[in-house]
């Protein structure tokens, strides 16, 4: 009844098989270390990972700074809770705040800041007014609230009643958002880019439009930035891609270089109606979670990983724009920062598998997009490198098709 350190995946996936809840679609391969943008599995197999941690792991598997800073708080103080101030906790949102606007609370995963932004939002008008406006095919999590948030039929199914008080628009379609907007409504809540609606850029002008709308109504503007902050679009918020500011943002993923942890920030207008004792996260803001987003910021900013994310992002697109001419299968490439989707006109699923027995990891999401969240740290030979394999994999599929 101890960690080995070295089990077999075989023997990994039998104590799944008896005691882990099968709710997950998982791959046969136990992953035992790694280190930047290669993993390992227990057989020794290494993997070229472009899409590591489902785009927690930003600066790629224990990035050495991160895991320094972990590894000295976790021997000073692991937990405290919020009935104490903790010195990581107030750097880091000086660090996040001072990068976006307004004030933090911390909290553990996206979908928690999610429920609190919503919340938040509609505690900002006393309850009077209700309802929240989202886009289909957006994502913002699994729980009740942040589920019903999702406008996505297939993640609904069994479930209801649903949270009462959501109303559902097109992405990027304003006209929609508007006629949905009345004085009942507290927020409209988008991703700046869609993710796992498969990597959606909205037009130049539409966060703009929607920031209009909501002053117009005088409801508030959320964007869900699980995906997207933390330098992910190339800026260190999805957000300044438009210069477009929400009144309230979530974070996640990313934000810790792998910890857990979320965030919502809101402006100091708003985030005063997160008054005492009206919302709370017992491991929210914990000091091991704040030492690491701290340590991921600073090597961000200090290795100029936004300028990387730029270059990179640029070479994806080139590559992937370059095959499109080659392989009419390739119906679009849409690529922001470190968010890449190559839209098929046949499934992406079975890219994932062959890329896999290849020695890279990737995405499909929505069906027909192959999906790529690459760590702000890839360099340029690991971009050739997975762009050659994946375009043998696509030219095999079209082969196929
Ligand atoms: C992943 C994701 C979430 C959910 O985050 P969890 O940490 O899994 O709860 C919410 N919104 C967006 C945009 C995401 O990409």
């Amino acid at each position: 009844m101890q960690l080995t350190g070295h089990a077999s995946s075989q023997e990994t996936i039998a104590l799944f098989d008896k005691y882990v809840i099968p709710n997950y679609g998982r791959y046969p391969i136990s992953l035992v270390r790694g280190e930047g943008s290669y993993v390992w599995d227990a057989e020794g197999k290494r993997y070229l990972d472009l899409f590591p941690g489902w785009g927690c792991n930003i600066l790629g598997y224990c990035p050495e700074p991160v895991v320094a800073a972990i590894q000295d708080q976790v021997s000073r103080l692991i937990h405290v809770p919020n009935t104490w101030y903790t010195e990581a906790q107030g750097r880091f949102a000086e660090f996040l705040c001072s990068r976006s606007f307004g004030k933090a609370f911390f909290c553990n995963s996206g979908a928690e800041a999610n429920e609190g932004a919503l919340k938040l939002a509609r505690l900002h008008f006393d309850g009077k007014r209700p309802k929240i406006i989202t886009c289909e095919n957006g994502f913002h999590g699994r729980t009740f609230a942040a589920v019903t948030a999702t406008a996505q039929p297939k993640y609904h199914e069994g479930l209801g009643p649903l949270v009462a008080g959501f109303r559902y628009a097109p992405f990027n379609d304003l006209e929609a958002i508007a006629s949905l907007v009345d004085d009942e409504t507290c927020a409209i809540m988008v991703e700046p880019v869609q993710g796992e609606g498969g990597v959606n850029i909205p037009d130049d002008g539409y966060l703009a439009g929607l920031r209009k709308i909501a002053d117009e109504a005088n409801c508030l503007l959320i964007f869900d930035e699980v995906q997207t902050s933390m330098g992910r679009t190339g800026t260190w918020f999805g957000y300044q891609q438009w210069d477009v500011q929400p009144d309230i943002m979530t974070m996640a993923k990313g934000i810790a270089g792998g910890v857990a942890a979320g965030a919502i920030i809101a402006t100091d207008e708003v985030s005063p109606s997160l008054r005492p004792g009206m919302h709370a996260s017992t491991f929210g803001g914990n000091p091991l979670a704040m030492a690491a987003g701290l340590a991921t910021g600073q090597m961000i900013e200090e290795q100029n990983l936004l300028e990387n994310c730029q270059a990179m992002s640029d070479q994806f697109k080139q590559f992937f724009e370059q095959l499109q001419n080659e392989l009419p299968i390739i119906r679009e490439v849409r690529v922001r920062g470190m968010m890449i989707g190559v839209d098929l006109n046949i499934p992406a699923g079975p890219a994932v598998g062959k890329c896999m027995d290849r020695g890279l990891l990737i995405n499909a999401t929505h069906d027909t997009v192959v999906r790529l969240l690459p760590p702000l740290n890839v360099t340029a030979e690991q971009v050739e490198e997975g762009c050659d394999l994946i375009a043998t994999v696509l030219r095999e599929m079209a082969d196929e098709a």
